[in-house]
């Protein structure tokens, strides 16, 4: 956020004790506080300075205040309060985005520490986009500057000269999120996005031509549109590896990135070293004095950011616990439409909410990673059971477990989430036919099977949000390994998964499940890249809070520790 200047400082291998993270973090954000009074209007058009003011303090103010006069370092959230500790703004119409103030209300309180620094980061944030969104004088100003300077700027083949201007007049710098893969990776692509937005003070938007992003999302930001319109913007064509105007070929080439009217940021797992160059400290001074970025992504690069040294300090007082940025960032920003919220709200009544205990299964099948049915569907039972998460069969259990049958009857809600329906029919069939060793009532219900993923379709995407929206409602969580729908599905429940391991050459391997070390997606394609050597090297050792995901070696996440 705010904070070109905070961005300085030399940045320490060392790990913070726990009390200089707390003093540091605590003073911090007292500065914060007053930095909040003393600059909230220079963002702020004078109609608008009372607003961003009131909003932005009040919340910082109550949360100080929550402590006595004495600031925390982060607070839990009240399991009752809608605004999640301040995540999320309270200028919202309610009926416009039912989903908003409600969905917390489904999930397991949040048990993630939240900082004053990151809510007042994002009421900042809210001000500079309502500044800057489509709309504004100045977003048109931005958009005439760019068409100006570039005025066919496909990404066939224009060569972009420097902005005319000189860059110095405009206020507004922009991010563009362009759509690609899966909705898992989009959510978790837009997500590393707004926290790039965040630390360089770029206002996202979203390219969502294709109409695939139509009636998903609620706004996230008050009085404000995240939505790029269409038909204006002057950078069109398909974007990749090979566009002209990429980082990656830009530095290639040995020209200069600073004062280009927009660069493309190709960060798709098939990018080439010239790319990853993004996460190193002197190319991101570069693109500072860039107005446009657009970036395509497939990928969590939010573990990338914390490899930069400009942002270390930032991100340490935005996330004392560095394990839980896609949980707050993702509860802050993905909101479902009211269309998909009745259907969450639907799948919840019809199965869960009567439950004591809820089970939630992602199945998911990749193609590079081929298993039967049969030797999957064992390898989940062994999972769920080995890890106490279901109930033995009768059939399978010890006659002393039977014994224990009297007790009293729990009821668990299983709900088996897949592309296929055969997993939740035999789970169904198994707890239908069999008692069971816990005298447990198990309900299994799967709210759609569509057979094959399809791109581009609204309606897809609106049952797969809904059905990652309700996995995050379970209180223990099973997912398939790499699989970003899953990572959304843990991240906004902010549970750690039992993660369904790879096959062993097309077989269950020996270990079913194990559970994960973090609630933090995997970033699959790190750079890899060393910046000081210009070389390749191994971003799982170059900070002690950033390890190689179990569930994906060559990736890596954040962690606690
Ligand atoms: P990933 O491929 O597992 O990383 O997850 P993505 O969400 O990126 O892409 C898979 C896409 O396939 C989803 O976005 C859905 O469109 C579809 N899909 C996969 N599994 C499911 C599922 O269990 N339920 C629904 N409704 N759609 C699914």
């Amino acid at each position: 956020m705010a904070a070109r200047s905070q961005q300085l400082g030399s940045r320490s291998k060392l790990p913070m004790r726990p009390t200089t993270v707390l003093l540091t973090t605590a003073s911090a954000a007292a500065v914060l506080l007053m930095a909040a009074v003393l600059f909230g209007s220079r963002w702020t058009p004078s109609s608008d300075t009372e607003t961003w003011v009131s909003a932005g303090v009040r919340v910082v103010m109550n949360a100080v205040s929550s402590d006595q006069g004495t600031v925390p370092l982060a607070t839990v959230p009240d399991p009752s309060d809608r605004l999640l500790g301040g995540l999320l703004s309270p200028d919202f119409d309610d009926r416009s985005c039912l989903s908003r103030y409600r969905a917390g209300r489904y999930r397991r309180t949040s048990t993630h520490a939240l900082s004053p620094h990151l809510v007042s980061a994002l009421r900042r944030y809210e001000s500079l986009h309502r500044l800057c969104a489509p709309g504004t004088p100045a977003y048109a100003r931005a958009l005439e500057r760019l068409r100006a300077s570039s005025p066919n700027a496909t990404a066939a083949g224009d060569n972009a000269g420097d902005d005319p201007s000189g860059g110095a007049a405009a206020p507004c710098d922009y991010l563009v999120w362009t759509p690609d893969a899966g909705l898992g990776n989009r959510i978790l692509s837009i997500t590393a996005g707004f926290l790039y937005g965040l630390l360089t003070d770029r206002v996202l938007l979203l390219n969502g031509s294709r109409g695939d992003l139509d009636d998903l999302f609620c706004e996230p930001f008050p009085g404000s549109t995240w939505i790029l319109p269409q038909g204006e913007f002057p950078v069109r064509g398909k974007l990749g590896i090979d566009t002209f105007q990429s980082l990656g070929n830009t530095l290639a080439r040995g020209e200069p990135l600073a004062g280009r009217p927009w660069v493309y940021v190709h960060l798709v797992h098939n990018y080439l070293t010239q790319d990853r160059r993004f996460f190193c400290d002197d190319v991101q001074g570069e693109l500072r004095r860039v107005r446009w970025l657009v970036f395509k992504a497939d990928n969590y690069f939010v573990p990338g950011l914390f490899l930069i040294p400009r942002y270390e300090r930032e991100l340490a007082r935005l996330f004392p616990r560095r394990d839980a940025v896609f949980h707050h960032l993702g509860r802050y920003l993905f909101h479902p439409s009211n269309t998909v919220w009745g259907m969450v709200t639907r799948y919840h009544g019809s199965y869960f909410a009567m439950a004591d205990e809820r089970v939630g299964i992602q199945v998911r099948m990749f193609k590079w990673a081929p298993i039967s049915i049969d030797d999957f569907y064992g390898q989940i039972l062994k999972c769920t059971h080995r890890e106490n998460i279901l109930p033995a069969t009768v059939a399978a259990a010890s006659r002393a477990a039977a014994n224990t049958s009297a007790a009293a009857a729990k009821h668990k809600a299983v709900a088996v989430v897949s592309l296929h329906g055969e997993y939740s029919d035999r789970l169904r069939d198994l707890y239908h036919e069999h008692g069971n060793a816990a005298g447990e009532a198990v309900s299994v219900f799967q709210p759609t099977h569509l057979g094959a993923q399809h791109f581009g379709d609204t309606q897809q995407n609106q049952k797969a949000f809904a059905e990652m929206m309700l996995l995050s409602f379970s209180d223990v969580v099973v997912t398939t390994c790499v699989s970003t729908f899953g990572y959304v599905s843990q991240g906004l429940a902010g549970l750690r998964p039992w993660v369904l391991t790879p096959p062993d050459h097309g077989k269950a391997p020996d270990t079913p499940c194990r559970l994960a070390p973090t609630i933090e997606p995997c970033f699959h394609r790190p750079p890899h890249y060393n910046c000081r050597a210009k070389a390749r090297g191994d971003s799982g050792r170059t900070v002690q809070y950033i390890r190689h995901c179990e569930d994906f070696p060559d990736g890596v996440q954040l962690l606690e520790s």
